[in-house]
C-alpha cells in the first residue's frame, strides 16, 4: 500500500465518519489508506475519535506524522492489516476547532485591513483561541473596533472557499498575513482558504462553510507581548 494516505479533510471538512483499509500496524497504532483525522499543525490541535472494526471500537488518542505516513495512535490493540474499519471523529471537538479557526481568520483579515498588522503566532482550541499580531498600539477603542468589524464579517455569512494555486501564482497574490512565509519550499501546489470577498490565506487546516457558523465573537483578553507584538484571546458564543 502507498505510504501516503488520502487526506479526506482537505476536500471535505464536513466528513465525520469514513471507511478505510488498515495498512501497516504497530502495537498501538495504525496507518490507513484514507483518513479524515486532521493531524494537527498550523496552530490547530489534532483530531481525536475512534476506529471501529467488527463491532469493536478503539479510541484514536493522537495522530503522528512519520514521513509520508500518518499514524493513528490507539488506546488499545489495533485492527488487523488489510481489514476495513470505520473511522469516527469526535465531532464537537473538531467543529469547535473549525469555528475558532475560521474566526481567527476573520480576525487576521480585520487587523490587516484596519492596521496593516500581520500574524506572528497563534493557538487554536475547540473552546478558545489566541493570536499574536505586529501591533504597536492596542487601545480599548481599537479592541472594540476589531471586535465590531470581525462580528460584522461573521454576521454576513460569507462562504469559505478552498482551492489550490501554483507557488508562482501565490507569489503574485497579496497574501502576506504572517510574518514568515510558512509554505515549505518543496510544495508546488498551495491550498488557499478564502473568505469570499474579504480575505484569503495559504492554509492547510479545517474550516466551517460560512462565517456565520462561528457565532458571535468576543475579545476576552488582550496581552502586551512586546513593543510591536500584541495578543488577542477570543471566545465564541455557541451557535446552539
Ligand atoms: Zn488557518
Amino acid at each position: 500500500m502507498d505510504a501516503a494516505p488520502t487526506l479526506l479533510y482537505l476536500s471535505d471538512m464536513t466528513c465525520r465518519e469514513f471507511t478505510a483499509t488498515v495498512g501497516v500496524v504497530e502495537e498501538r497504532a495504525v496507518c490507513l489508506d484514507r483518513t479524515a483525522f486532521y493531524p494537527g499543525g498550523g496552530g490547530l490541535p489534532p483530531d481525536r475519535g475512534s476506529l471501529a472494526h467488527e463491532g469493536r471500537e478503539v479510541a484514536v488518542v493522537g495522530i503522528r506524522r512519520d514521513g509520508e505516513r500518518l499514524w493513528h495512535d490507539l488506546d488499545g490493540a489495533p485492527p488487523p492489516a488489510g481489514e476495513a474499519v470505520t473511522g469516527r471523529l469526535d465531532w464537537p471537538h473538531r467543529y469547535g476547532v473549525m469555528r475558532h479557526h475560521t474566526a481567527i481568520h476573520v480576525l487576521c483579515g480585520v487587523v490587516y485591513h484596519l492596521f496593516g498588522a500581520v500574524v506572528t503566532g497563534g493557538q487554536i482550541r475547540s473552546d478558545r483561541a489566541r493570536i499574536d499580531f505586529t501591533l504597536a498600539d492596542l487601545t480599548r477603542e481599537r479592541v472594540q473596533q476589531i471586535e465590531d468589524e470581525a462580528n460584522r464579517v461573521i454576521h454576513e455569512g460569507r462562504p469559505i472557499k478552498v482551492y489550490s494555486v501554483s507557488r508562482e501564482a501565490l507569489a503574485a497574490m497579496d497574501l502576506v498575513r504572517t510574518k514568515e512565509i510558512l509554505v515549505p519550499e518543496h510544495v508546488r501546489q498551495v491550498r488557499i482558504v478564502e473568505i469570499e470577498g474579504f480575505d484569503a490565506q495559504a492554509d492547510g487546516g479545517t474550516h466551517v462553510a460560512t462565517t456565520d457558523e462561528c457565532g458571535r465573537l468576543r475579545i476576552v483578553k488582550t496581552e502586551n507581548k512586546g513593543k510591536q507584538n500584541k495578543r488577542l484571546e477570543i471566545a465564541l458564543e455557541s451557535t446552539g
